[in-house]
């Protein structure tokens, strides 16, 4: 018999732990809401970097006459630090972290990287490649070979295209053709468009040039390829002004957050999102991570998003997948 007060709370307490076991297991096996991650790249190389503190707060000064560092992120003792994979590991963590986040990703890349991913995780890698081969490195790939790569290739995406590390604007005719390609075989294309990092130009691209990333720099290029879609990477960040002012001008352009989700301080982050969303394009934003070192990278971007108290759970759901699939032409219902 249960009957005195004791007896009946325990037996109460192990009810409810079965039952909360029991609900934990169900929950276990529904998948998280899917989530499309359309910046990510494909590396086979490991860079020897500390951890990385994420949305640091401030870029710190350096003088050419000392040792400068790259980036000019602030060494702090942050949580979370983010770490690089073991050597030869980087593919394998990401791809887990794809599985377990529920996402599906476009990985960019020269394609026989990007192959390895797509080989390993087919249903969750959408595979792009650019005619910009590196950073900034100025050599371009054949026409016919990306010809080959898109239309026997499987390749869905052309990009990163990378001409702001070369300080040529994405308008210039010597690269015209490229664009012709994409427009003629409708493929979207994804450029890098404003972000560099502190010192890019002064302390690691001597070609890099920040006014090469104005958004408005698109415009000749989107008169010459009326169908061409677009999507501009990092968001045209920090030129907020000139962002919108395409957005407006041109409804087949689209921004991906990569980067910048992550690398600037967090209040300016947030308010550069809601500018884009209060604007009225919050069918336009696409999240990214631009996924290069850190596997945990990806967690830790999807949280800003679903932490942002400006946006709505339908918002958030936009960004988050919905905008994706619908510019990607994705076959698949939207997601609530
Ligand atoms: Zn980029």
């Amino acid at each position: 018999m249960l009957s005195d007060p004791i007896s009946r709370f325990l037996c109460c307490a192990v009810l409810l732990s079965f039952c909360s076991a029991l609900s934990f297991a169900q929950n276990a096996e529904v998948k998280a809401p899917p989530i499309i991650d359309v910046h990510v790249h494909a590396m086979d190389i490991n860079f020897p970097v500390s951890p990385m503190c994420p949305n640091t707060s401030k870029f710190t000064a350096s003088d050419p006459k000392g040792k400068e560092e790259p980036f000019g992120w602030v060494k702090e003792q942050c949580t979370p630090a983010l770490y690089p994979s073991a050597p030869g590991e980087y593919m394998k963590d990401v791809l887990a972290e794809m599985e377990r986040l529920n996402v599906t990703a476009v990985v960019f890349g020269d394609p026989k990287t990007v192959q390895k991913w797509k080989d390993a995780a087919p249903a969750r890698v959408i595979p792009g490649t650019s005619f910009t081969l590196g950073m900034g490195t100025g050599q371009h790939a054949s026409l016919e070979d990306l010809r080959k790569a898109f239309t026997s290739g499987g390749f869905k995406i052309m990009g990163e295209i990378g001409l702001q590390y070369e300080g040529i604007s994405p308008s210039d005719p010597s690269v015209d053709a490229y664009f012709a390609l994409a427009e003629e075989l409708d493929i979207p294309v994804a450029i890098h468009m404003g972000t560099g990092g502190s010192g890019r130009a002064n302390v690691t691209m001597p070609k890099f040039r920040g006014s090469m990333g104005n958004p408005l720099l698109l415009e000749e290029l989107l008169a010459r390829h009326p169908k061409l879609r677009v999507q501009v990477m990092h968001a045209g960040y920090p030129m907020i002004e000139e962002m919108l002012t395409l957005l407006q001008a041109n409804s087949h352009v689209y921004v991906d957050v990569a980067g910048l989700i992550w690398s600037y301080p967090i209040q300016e982050v947030n308010r550069y999102i809601e500018r884009l969303v209060d604007a009225g394009f919050e069918d336009r934003v696409m999240f990214g991570t631009d996924q290069l070192l850190w596997p945990k990278l990806m967690a830790y971007s999807i949280s800003i998003i679903q932490n942002a108290d400006y946006l709505t759970p339908q918002q958030k759901r936009d960004i988050l997948y919905n905008n994706a699939a619908r510019f990607l032409r994705m076959d698949t219902v939207q997601s609530k």
